[in-house]
């Protein structure tokens, strides 16, 4: 809704009952409000979307829908440049409006027009047409750039990963900032066409289908074009350039198929395919449990043993860091990524205090993998992790439901994220958990959602009310006490999957 309260017709009064809203003195009876009859001067929009964690990410004022993102990246001296088309819709009058970015920018062109920039705050690109936008607009936005991005930094910190062989443009939630200028928020997913040119020789990886092989480009260089058709949030579009090892195929339902490994995984190289190559395997399982899969392609990406220690949920082809086939083959961490696929990539965070939504639901998909591979019931594994962590351990201080910002991807949003969800399933028995699952993905895919929806919508099939359960497990401090047989019994052996899982975790809640 237009804002029509502005400082000049209102002010605050402090009164003994409190603070009301009232009319600047002498002023003709309010009736008007809300339904101004005057044109309001266009406003600038707002540099975030409200986030109760990261409030400056994102930006008020338009909604994307698509971006082309046109690069040119050289590995020997990480020097990243070319151009990003914005396509986008004006959704107030805006006299300019922001953009979340940091490279240095040559120029911006709005519809055409040359506009004005300038810089504020940590990552914002602050954008002043040279005509005002009005509602409903259409606008093409060209932004043209040039950067290091791995000495770009903010807070001494950048989410690029510089590596021997190339870079991984790969982070959550900060990872757009340092690669193509966006509206950084979940609540804005857009589509993606991402074309990089590189020296011939060297690979590049990104979400979605290659609608054309890479193109032969004057200077010995090759384009890679990558495309995405589903909405993706800002954070899920990924690069991963250096040298690999590309493996193609198509799923018996037609989807294709890319997975890549670096070739500098060396002895860790076979546990890696042996895990990322089951992919189409658990998506099956998945879509079995979850519902339909939400996207257009499928595939996972094992990154260089010098890039990341982490894995993330990149839009339809996860990126692994070479940590988790340590050990060997880990079906475990590909289960969760590609759980991730429904909560978290087609289903996202309204807000990202909702962070639950995504780990704690990927975290129980490890739990009914470990169960369907006979080596640990979702049980087993929650009597053991609740007797793992003591009751006085400030493992249960963090609450899942609303962990704080420097607290995203606690071990608690992991596992007791993953408990909370075992709990829910006891209390509403299976058919009903499992029809709530599918029921989820499906009425917010390709959206956002929230714990309260989600909570709403487990209350409306199971017929329940579930506020003592999700209060408990997700918004109370402290261990939550639970009567089991096991722990009667004596504590927990411990499931064969325990271990697996418990490093996977740890190397995810970095
Ligand atoms: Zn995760």
């Amino acid at each position: 809704m237009r804002r029509v309260l502005t400082a000049a017709t209102t002010a605050l009064t402090l009164t003994t009952a409190g603070i009301m809203l009232t009319g600047t003195p002498g002023q003709a009876a309010p009736t008007g409000w809300g339904r101004p009859t005057v044109t309001l001067a266009p406003q600038p929009g707002a540099p975030g979307l409200g986030d109760s964690y990261f409030p400056d990410y994102g930006n008020g004022g338009y909604d994307v829908e698509h971006y082309d993102v046109r690069l040119r990246y050289d590995p020997a001296t990480d020097l990243l440049s070319g151009t990003t088309t914005i396509l986008a819709t004006a959704t107030e009058d805006l006299s300019r409006f922001n953009l979340d970015f940091l490279l240095d920018v040559e120029s911006v062109r709005v519809n055409g027009w040359a506009a004005t920039t300038s810089t504020e705050g940590a990552h914002e690109l602050v954008v002043t047409p040279s005509r005002t936008v009005v509602r409903g607009q259409q606008l093409t936005i060209v932004v043209r750039y040039a950067g290091i991005p791995s000495e770009t930094l903010v807070g001494g910190y950048t989410g690029w990963t510089r590596t021997d062989d190339g870079a991984l443009a790969v982070n959550e939630p900060e990872s757009a900032w340092w690669w193509f200028p966006s509206n950084d928020h979940p609540l804005d997913k857009a589509t993606f066409d991402v074309s990089v040119s590189v020296p011939t020789g060297v690979e590049v990886i990104s979400n979605g289908v290659q609608p054309r092989p890479p193109l032969a480009e004057a200077g010995n260089r090759t384009r890679w074009i990558w495309r995405t058709t589903s909405p993706t949030a800002t954070y899920l579009a990924f690069m991963a350039i250096g040298q690999y090892d590309i493996v193609t195929d198509t799923t018996p339902s037609g989807q294709p198929v890319v997975n890549a490994y670096s070739t500098s995984l060396g002895a860790l190289g076979p546990a890696a395919r042996a895990s990322i190559e089951r992919t189409g395997e658990i998506v099956d399982w998945e879509s079995g449990i979850f519902g339909p899969y939400p996207f257009e392609a499928q595939g996972g990406v094992a990154g260089p043993i010098d890039g990341i220690s982490f894995a993330l949920e990149t839009q339809t082809r996860p990126v692994y860091g070479p940590g988790f086939w340590r050990r060997g083959a880990n079906t475990y961490v590909v289960t969760h990524e590609l759980a991730h696929q429904w909560f978290g990539d087609s289903v996202s965070v309204a807000d990202w205090r909702n962070i639950w939504l995504n780990e704690g639901f990927a975290s129980y998909a490890e739990w009914l993998w470990s169960e369907e591979q006979g080596e640990g019931t979702a049980q087993e594994l929650f009597d053991f992790t609740y007797a793992s962590y003591p009751a006085d351990s400030g493992f249960w201080q963090v609450l899942p439901g609303d962990p704080g910002a420097a607290r995203v991807f606690d071990d608690a949003v992991y596992d007791r994220g993953a408990m909370t969800l075992h709990q829910l399933r006891l209390a509403v028995g299976d058919d009903a958990f499992f029809e709530i699952l599918p029921a989820w993905t499906a009425e917010h895919r390709h959206g956002n959602g929230t714990i309260e929806q989600f909570q709403a919508l487990a209350e409306r099939i199971s017929g329940l009310d579930l506020d003592d359960l999700f209060t408990t497990w997700l918004f109370t401090a402290g261990r939550p006490d639970v009567a089991t047989a096991a722990r009667k019994a004596g504590p927990p052996a411990e499931p064969k999957s325990w271990s697996t899982i418990r490093e996977s975790h740890h190397l995810h809640s970095r």
